[in-house]
């Protein structure tokens, strides 16, 4: 399968359509997923194209990996989380809808259930509330 350069995560990083933005360097932007399964719902996505794991090149994973894990813990400390879930699906079958490789942070606590994966649209607003609440807290 071929990467599709009109992917609605390679027009994100073209600047053609917008996102709540939380982090950004030369490797990596992160960005809040739109349909959030939990409040503070984190994408991090490699500038580099690929499908998804199984088409990237390996050096696309160190920055993006060390990225996934600095956001991580600023959502952790953002939404007071006592887990953090760490999700990548790779092709339709296994649940991915985004042909551009993406790694989902989710916070998690005891008793909080997890939204449907295609739920609906949050709210710009908090979702706004959110991203600001997780640069805070990547600047601490
Ligand atoms: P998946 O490919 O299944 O790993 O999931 C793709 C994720 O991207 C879903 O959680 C969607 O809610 C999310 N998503 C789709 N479009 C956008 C967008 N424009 N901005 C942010 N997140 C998006």
């Amino acid at each position: 399968m071929n990467y599709d350069t009109n992917n609605i995560f390679a027009k994100i990083l073209r600047g053609e359509i917008p996102c709540h933005k939380v982090y950004e360097d030369d490797a990596v932007l992160a960005f809040m997923d739109v349909m959030p399964q939990a409040d503070g719902h984190t994408l991090v996505i490699p500038k580099a194209p690929s499908r998804n794991l199984l088409d990237a090149d390996p050096a696309t994973f160190e920055p993006l990996m060390v990225a996934v894990q600095k956001v991580a813990l600023a959502v952790r400390r953002a939404f007071k989380a006592e887990g953090i879930l760490i999700k990548q699906f790779n092709e339709p079958a296994a649940g991915q809808t985004v042909f551009h490789l993406h790694v989902h942070i989710l916070p998690r606590s005891e008793g909080l259930e997890l939204r449907p994966h295609t739920g609906k649209m949050a709210d710009h607003a908090v979702l706004a509330q959110h991203a600001g609440l997780i640069r805070t807290a990547l600047g601490d």
